[in-house]
């Protein structure tokens, strides 16, 4: 399901010894945020190499990734016309991203139109072994961990992407009720972005 996520075309590039996107995200001066854990403590390490190069390592795929079935209708981002249904994401992931998306479910009172205004029937990506966008480092997307929705609205670097509106702030809560990360808060902000971390609630500010 790679057709998933290609977003950014997959890259070689100089990885960085396990550093994820949480590594790119830099702690201010006052300490304010919290010290990220590496993804590759918990969901493991999903890269091997190659003749120098690396590349996404099949037998951890194989052994880790895991298919979570949205409770609505939903398509590429960037094909409108590549229907979805489920998103692939680490087996450790998927129990809290079902509940997350079941409880936006629930409180979009079951509706697709209401979905559809969201945003969330846009999906930008699951589980992709590639670089953060703004970096070299491997992104939590290869680590299966995170989830991006509707991008054009929340896009990396957007101060004032679309989840953060009063009326639809109830999915950043139902992720982080899940203990997932919503990215639109972070210097960078990446306001389509979800991820399954090891931090606890309440560090974040929204
Ligand atoms: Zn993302």
């Amino acid at each position: 399901m790679a057709a998933l996520c290609v977003m950014i075309p997959l890259v070689s590039c100089s990885l960085n010894q396990g550093r994820t996107v949480l590594d790119a995200v830099r702690a201010p001066a006052s300490g304010a945020w919290p010290d990220w854990r590496d993804c590759r403590s918990t969901y493991g390490d999903p890269t091997e190499m190659v003749d120098g190069k690396a590349r996404a390592n099949p037998d951890w795929e194989k052994a880790n990734l895991v298919m979570v079935r949205l409770p609505w209708r939903a398509h590429a981002a960037w094909d409108h016309s590549l229907t979805i249904r489920s998103l692939q994401v680490h087996r450790l992931a998927a129990p809290s991203l079902q509940r997350a998306l079941a409880a936006v479910w629930l409180r979009a009172g079951q509706s697709q139109a209401e979905i559809d205004r969201l945003g969330l029937s846009l999906i930008g990506g699951g589980y992709n072994w590639r670089p953060v966008r703004n970096g070299a480092q491997l992104s939590a997307h290869a680590y299966g961990c995170a989830v991006d929705f509707d991008p054009d609205r929340n896009a990396l670097g957007d101060a004032r992407p679309n989840f953060a509106a009063p009326e639809n702030r109830y999915v950043i809560d139902a992720f982080r009720r899940e203990g997932w990360l919503w990215g639109g808060n972070w210097p960078t902000p990446d306001g389509m972005h979800f991820q399954a971390t090891q931090v606890t609630d309440g560090v974040t500010a929204f």
